[in-house]
């Protein structure tokens, strides 16, 4: 059992209060639109992209528009307050978790969720490393979410087959192609 902090969730996370004061002191605007989409973020475990988090604040605040949520998880990004992701789910996915975790995801729906487990034992074989200073691992697994595993059985066959070879990778390894 690892008693490492790295892996505790929340540490990374600034609360919708904490990044109003966080945007306020580095000189950004805080807008009533931008506040919307601090809360849409906050403990969001979906992953969302920019268009799922604009589907939400639109519903909430009907005057936001796209641009104004590109802009804002930008500022959030270059800030560090929030993660960039390409999990090979075919759009971008933020994260306001920015400490380091892992991630389960679905090759089916592009369900993606937190995974904290402890992988420092995954390394690169001495040898193996081509010149790079080896950082740390970020672990993917690939596989079928709890939905899409009691969907239907076709539509679960579709999804193995166009996850062929990328449902259980070993850890630490994406599929080549
Ligand atoms: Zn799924
Ligand atoms: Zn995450």
């Amino acid at each position: 059992m690892s008693t490492n902090n790295r892996w505790r969730y929340a540490a990374a996370v600034h609360s919708p209060e904490e990044l109003t004061t966080l945007f306020r002191h580095r000189g950004r605007k805080v807008t009533p639109q931008r506040q919307c989409i601090f809360r849409i973020l906050h403990q969001n475990p979906t992953h969302p992209t920019a268009e799922s988090v604009y589907a939400t604040a639109v519903a909430e605040m009907p005057t936001i528009s796209l641009k104004t949520v590109y802009q804002t998880l930008n500022d959030l990004a270059e800030m560090g307050e929030i993660s960039v992701l390409d999990l090979g789910t075919g759009a971008t996915r933020f994260d306001p978790d920015t400490g380091g975790h892992h991630h389960l995801v679905c090759t089916s729906c592009g369900a993606v969720r937190d995974l904290f487990a402890d992988y420092s034992g995954v390394v690169v074989p001495a040898g193996l490393e081509q010149g790079f200073e080896v950082g740390e691992a970020e672990v993917v697994f690939r596989g079928l979410c709890e939905t899409c595993r009691a969907g239907s059985p076709a539509a679960a066959a579709g999804a193995r087959r166009k996850g062929a070879g990328a449902l259980l990778p070993p850890a630490g390894v994406e599929p080549t192609n």
